[in-house]
């Protein structure tokens, strides 16, 4: 075996016959230690990739001291298997990965922004950057800066060099992996970048395709800068072009026109609130007008599809215009209802404590105070109960009755 991983020496690797050279458990999850792999464990910012392993899919690989242990979804094979690396995913990777180094190349030598942080996420990108902030023409020049090298297409190539040599080089970022001993890898960007680095990467920046910078955000007193590159930034055009063609098809509008056409929408969707509300307020005017001509000391009145606020506004109504009545006033379906208890000044009813009998009877719950008590009700089928205990209550002592129950 070959102490240094297929992945290392050929990235392009995307299959391999080897031998497993160690089984266990870790938990109840199985792994494998093979004599060589084309799968890359978790580190340096890019995740760990995926494959099957005589057929069986790969769901993680870590290093765990100084072995790559690959994670099965079930009992493990032995014995000569083939390995096969999910390889459009990894490919993503490389382009990612790659694409951080000549970004973060690109940052230092043009601005002086060093980068302390790399995290490839399953959609986007970012580096965190040692700025406080970064103003979008100095974004436009970066990205300007970083097309050029792309266009530039300079060699890419990892070598091993002991740590003495490594000391007189000019490597950007000496950071090493805790309790690392021996060679050190080194991946060179030919004329930009010379980096100690453990991960995969395209053999030309060319591979990269296009890199587009997306924004940034404050983070920790630097910034985070946020990028995607590669087959992903065609994916992502693709998914912004068809969400417009589809907005374009609502909206009715070209895409210049699009943030116009829907902002004109949506102030006239405010507009039509607007007078639905004032439509309701008249509505519920005219309502509390035919329940006061009700006849009795209770008015009620159900309405299947308004809201509370609506119930609200006609009790305050009613309470105005009929102080010397009550209204219990209902909307919505019986398990998703809303009542309204009201009384007028000259009604002598303890109107919370008539209100919380009310929603017992209603399967709800609610609170009020003063003239209006309001609730959820979840069986409105026994509104004809509810009406009949407040005639008890009215019948009977009044204020005093009500309290006691
Ligand atoms: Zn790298």
């Amino acid at each position: 075996m070959s102490h240094i991983p297929a992945y290392e020496r050929e990235p392009y690797l995307q299959s391999l016959q080897t031998e497993i050279a160690e089984t266990g458990t870790e938990g109840d999850r199985h792994f494998v230690v093979l004599a060589d792999t084309v799968l890359y464990p978790e580190g340096g910012g890019q995740p760990a990739d995926r494959g099957w392993i005589a057929g069986m899919p790969v769901e993680n690989s870590l290093r765990v001291e100084g072995r790559i242990r690959h994670y099965l979804a079930g009992r493990p094979p032995t014995g000569q298997v083939q390995v096969d690396l999910d390889w459009t995913r990894r490919f993503d990777h490389m382009q990612q990965h790659t694409a951080q180094h000549l970004l973060t190349a690109v940052a230092h030598d043009r601005f002086g922004w060093h980068t302390t942080a790399f995290h490839l996420g399953e959609h986007g990108s970012d580096i965190e950057l040692e700025a406080p902030s970064v103003a979008p023409a100095q974004l436009a020049a970066l990205e300007e800066a970083v097309a050029a090298e792309i266009r530039a297409a300079r060699p890419v190539t990892a070598r091993r060099v002991s740590p003495e040599a490594l000391a007189t080089l000019p490597v950007r970022t000496r950071g090493l992996p805790e309790g690392h001993l021996g060679d050190i890898r080194l991946v060179e960007i030919a004329g930009i970048d010379l980096n100690t680095c453990g991960g995969t990467h395209v053999r030309s920046p060319a591979e990269i395709e296009a890199l587009k910078l997306l924004g940034t955000e404050p983070l920790r007193g630097g910034t985070r800068l946020r990028f995607v590159a590669g087959g992903r930034l065609r994916r992502l055009l693709a998914t912004h072009h068809e969400r417009n063609a589809r907005l374009r098809q609502l909206v009715g509008t070209s895409d210049d026109e699009l943030v116009a056409g829907v902002s004109a929408r949506l102030d006239q969707l405010k507009e039509a609130q607007r007078a639905v509300r004032s439509l309701e307020e008249a509505l519920a005017v005219e309502a509390v007008r035919a329940l006061a001509a009700s006849p009795g000391k209770i008015a009620s009145a159900h309405w299947p599809s308004r809201d509370l606020p609506f119930l609200q506004r006609m009790a305050k109504e009613f309470t105005h215009l009929v102080p010397d009545r009550i209204a219990l006033l209902t909307t919505g379906e019986d398990e998703q209802g809303a009542f309204v208890l009201c009384a007028g000044e000259g009604v002598t009813i303890d109107l919370p404590a008539a209100g919380r009998q009310v929603a017992e009877i209603l399967s709800g719950r609610g609170g009020g105070s003063g003239r209006i008590f309001q609730g959820k009700a979840t069986r409105l089928s026994r509104l004809a109960d509810a009406l009949a205990r407040l005639r008890s209550l009215v019948e009977s002592d009044g204020p005093a009755a009500a309290g006691r129950s």
